[in-house]
């Protein structure tokens, strides 16, 4: 709309434009054989008991590490795989690696007999008929036990369709996993979501948690914790990288945090080593 000097300029495709359209083409066509390439891996972020630093789980990250495109973090490719009808065959993969790591941590290590492995699941995941069947799998492949697994689900997909997802989340809890609201605070009907469905976490969404700076716990975040407990749900705190934090969300009694205070997203060689480390909040590279 600018009146800037001159004719109009009708420009429907310029080098910037065409550019980027390349550049989804090249990473459509990438994505496609990830997978079978072995371009795909897991990253694994401790979960810990705010009460005694312990490590009580881990929530399993897709990574995806293009020999053309370099890194592409899963926020970029996770909606163009759900686009391209590859999600289902991924989020597959995803529960097989990450229940059989689980598994194999508890299997080896005394002190991680009930350690939880937290999976995301996309809106397209959720909507899917193959989903019931596919964790059933990998929890029988894997040995781990159901109640080990939680699945970690955003406003978003739930509001796609909430018939089908209050369907899908009826059957997956029937199976005895748990399920976690992600990010939870972002979406525009948080509260509605709660009394539609039947969660067992509340995952606490890292802008919140950014919000405690100072001396006092900001009264959202307050809010936030005294609603998760009162409907008996665990309350995660998300994003945790202060140590003022920590504090403050352990005074107010959150019961886990994830953040770069306590790790970042870890090998699944790291993380193990994770468990045979005694209890420290030391810094832990990132395994990504
Ligand atoms: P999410 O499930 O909410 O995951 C948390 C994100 O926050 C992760 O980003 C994690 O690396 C990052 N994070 C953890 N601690 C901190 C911190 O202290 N500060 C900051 N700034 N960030 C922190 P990541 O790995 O890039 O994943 C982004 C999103 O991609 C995830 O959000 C999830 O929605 C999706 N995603 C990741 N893996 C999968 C997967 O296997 N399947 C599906 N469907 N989605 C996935
Ligand atoms: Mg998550
Ligand atoms: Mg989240
Ligand atoms: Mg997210």
């Amino acid at each position: 709309a600018a009146k800037t000097g001159g004719r109009a300029r009708v420009v429907v495709f310029d080098p910037a434009m065409r550019a980027a359209v390349v550049e989804q083409r090249t990473l459509e066509a990438q994505l496609q054989g990830a997978l079978a390439n072995g371009e795909l891996s897991l990253v694994h972020q401790p979960v810990v008991d705010l009460a005694d630093g312990r490590v009580v789980g881990f929530e399993a990250l897709l990574r995806w590490h293009s020999p053309v495109l370099g890194s592409i973090p899963p926020d970029r490719f996770v909606p163009v795989a759900e686009d391209l009808g590859l999600i289902e065959e991924i989020g597959a993969w995803v529960l097989r690696e990450a229940c059989a790591a689980a598994a194999g941590w508890r299997r080896r290590h005394p002190g991680a007999r009930d350690l939880t492995m937290a999976v995301n699941v996309s809106a397209v995941q959720l909507a899917s008929p193959e989903l019931v069947e596919q964790i059933t799998a990998a929890l029988a492949a894997s040995g781990l036990p159901a109640g080990a697994l939680v699945l970690e689900v955003t406003e978003t997909a739930l509001v796609r369709d909430p018939e089908v997802a209050a369907r899908q989340l009826a059957a997956l809890r029937a199976l005895g996993v748990r399920l976690a609201l992600d990010d939870f605070g972002t979406g525009y009907s948080s509260l509605s979501y709660l009394r539609q469905f039947t969660v067992d976490v509340l995952k606490i969404d890292r802008s919140f948690i950014a919000t405690i700076d100072g001396a006092s716990l900001p009264p959202i975040v307050r809010g936030l914790i005294d609603l998760g407990r009162t409907l008996d749900l665990e309350i995660v705190a998300e994003g945790v990288e202060l140590d003022l934090q920590r504090e403050q969300l352990r005074a107010a009694r959150c019961d886990l945090a994830q953040g770069y205070l306590f790790a970042a997203p870890l090998s699944a060689e790291d993380a193990e080593l994770l468990l045979l480390a005694p209890t420290d909040h030391a810094a832990v590279a990132d395994g990504a």
